[in-house]
């Protein structure tokens, strides 16, 4: 029996603890195997795909906006050239619900394939971070024999030089991941610029390059076994009809040596322990769906490999459910899928209505506080008011506000329009002046509608307060 099979079936302790850490709570480096096979290949046109989106999408505008924008630090989002502000909260927090009921579903029905395929931290893990260190340092033994080995030339030389990529690989990404923030022409003046005037924005890509640098060259699959929520919500997003990464123990089981298969009457798995040797998080896939497995497929590709050389059908461990091992059933659409479908389909009317529906131009006008009215000769009376616009198109906006009635004004302090900003806030002050005899309650509603030169964009509603009738 190899160290590593030694070191694997000592670990019977898998319900107590996670695959990377030893009894005493120390980390348990992971030296997985380099996989080969047709789902590694499938992966990797995947993540060519992907790749070539993340770079890319900060270049597509619509509009002459990027198509996707997520600058948190001025709440300022744009999706799919839409721009949304703090006051589209509401549809982007209900835009938050569906993609999490969509989440939910699509997990109940598929599992972790996201975590396998799509998930930015398994590709770069697994197909750039670890293909590096493939490449620099060998396959898992001659890693494992480099870790051990003392401090010479070689080891050097190595260590150094795929920190070095990895750091630069970092650098790279985290400039990619600040222009989905800022976008890639605040990027360019960045990375263009005085070093000076731009300190914020330099100091973002250093801490942003350290973050995943630290991640993909040591937290690694901590990342998805300890900190994603994700991750730790599988157990109760999972049922027994979901789609896993499966060992089909029914096939399987008894396991043992080919050798005694005849003899023993045994099951397929030859006990090989290939499964295990190329896990990424270290797991034995043969004990059961656990919270570290990410379905890379990796186990999948390697046991078929072993199938094949043993002359058994592939499929050994596979995509299945629970319940299709254990009762060959296919895969079900559940009443629990079909509730969130429902569910999900009411959230994506609700929020195409609020999508179509939404305005260009937010206002808000509220009464100057601490304020009352202010008598205007004998026979006026005035409010004053103060006015927020929030224009969401993509050029300046010259607005009037005009009293949506014969009998009284508008004063825009300050005389003409406000103008505000594309894709910018304006605000200003106003007074609306009524003739004494209009007024008839302490409080009078009055229409106001909102004009870009003749055309009018919204009417609101506002509170006029006068003196209480004698
Ligand atoms: S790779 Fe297949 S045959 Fe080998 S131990 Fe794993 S499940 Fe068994
Ligand atoms: S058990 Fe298989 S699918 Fe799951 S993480 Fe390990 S190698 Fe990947």
């Amino acid at each position: 029996m190899s160290t590593t099979e030694k070191e694997i079936r000592d670990e019977s302790s898998f319900r107590d603890r996670i695959a990377t850490v030893d009894a005493s709570g120390k980390r348990k480096w992971v030296f997985a195997q380099k996989p080969k096979g047709r789902f590694t290949n499938y992966r990797t046109y995947v993540s060519w795909f992907f790749f070539i989106v993340f770079i890319a999408l900060p270049f597509i505008k619509y509009n002459g906006r990027p198509l996707f924008l997520f600058n948190i630090p001025e709440a300022k989002f744009i999706i799919f050239g839409k721009v949304f502000w703090p006051q589209d909260f509401f549809i982007f927090g209900l835009t938050m619900v569906a993609f999490v009921i969509f989440i939910v579903l699509f997990t109940a029905a598929f599992g972790r394939l996201f975590c396998g395929w799509i998930c930015p931290q398994t590709i770069f893990m697994e197909m750039v971070f670890r293909k590096i260190e493939y490449a620099i340092e060998g396959d898992a033994t001659e890693q494992k024999l480099l870790s051990k080995s003392a401090w010479n030339t070689n080891k050097i030389i190595k260590k150094s030089t795929k920190h070095l990529v990895f750091f630069l690989m970092s650098f790279l990404i985290a400039n990619f991941f600040l222009s989905y923030i800022i976008g890639v022409d605040a990027l360019w003046s960045i990375i263009t610029g005085p070093v000076s005037e731009h300190l914020g924005g330099l100091a973002s890509i250093m801490i942003f390059s350290a973050v995943f640098y630290a991640v993909y060259a040591f937290f690694r699959e901590q990342a998805c076994t300890v900190v994603c929520p994700y991750g730790r919500l599988q157990g109760v997003l999972l049922d027994r009809n979901s789609l896993i990464v499966a060992y089909d123990y029914k096939r399987g089981e008894p396991r043992g040596k080919v050798k005694e298969k005849e003899s023993l009457h045994l099951g397929d798995c030859i006990d090989c322990f290939q499964c295990v040797k190329v896990c990424p998080t270290g797991i034995d896939i043969r004990n059961g769906t656990q919270l570290e497995c990410v379905n890379c497929t990796a186990c999948i590709d390697a046991c078929d490999n072993i199938m094949d050389k043993v002359g058994r059908p592939r499929g050994l461990i596979r995509y299945a459910s629970e319940n299709g091992i254990e009762n060959r059933e296919t895969l079900k659409y559940t009443t629990r899928m079909k509730l969130y479908t429902a569910l999900l389909l009411v959230l994506l009317v609700i929020l195409t209505t609020l999508l179509v529906t939404r305005k260009d131009v937010d206002a808000t006008i509220m009464r100057t506080p601490g304020m009352l009215y202010q008598e205007r000769g004998n026979d006026s009376i005035s409010n004053l008011y103060n006015i927020k616009v929030v224009n969401k198109t993509m050029a300046d906006i010259p607005l009037t506000v005009r009293l949506e009635r014969a009998d009284g004004k508008v004063e825009i302090i300050g005389g003409g329009p406000v103008i505000v900003k594309q894709e910018g806030q304006g605000s200003g002050s106003f007074f609306i002046v009524l003739p004494r005899k209009a007024i008839f309650d302490r409080k009078t509603l009055i229409p106001l509608g909102l004009y870009e030169g003749e055309k009018k964009i919204a009417v609101l509603k506002t509170n006029f307060l006068g003196p209480v009738a004698p």
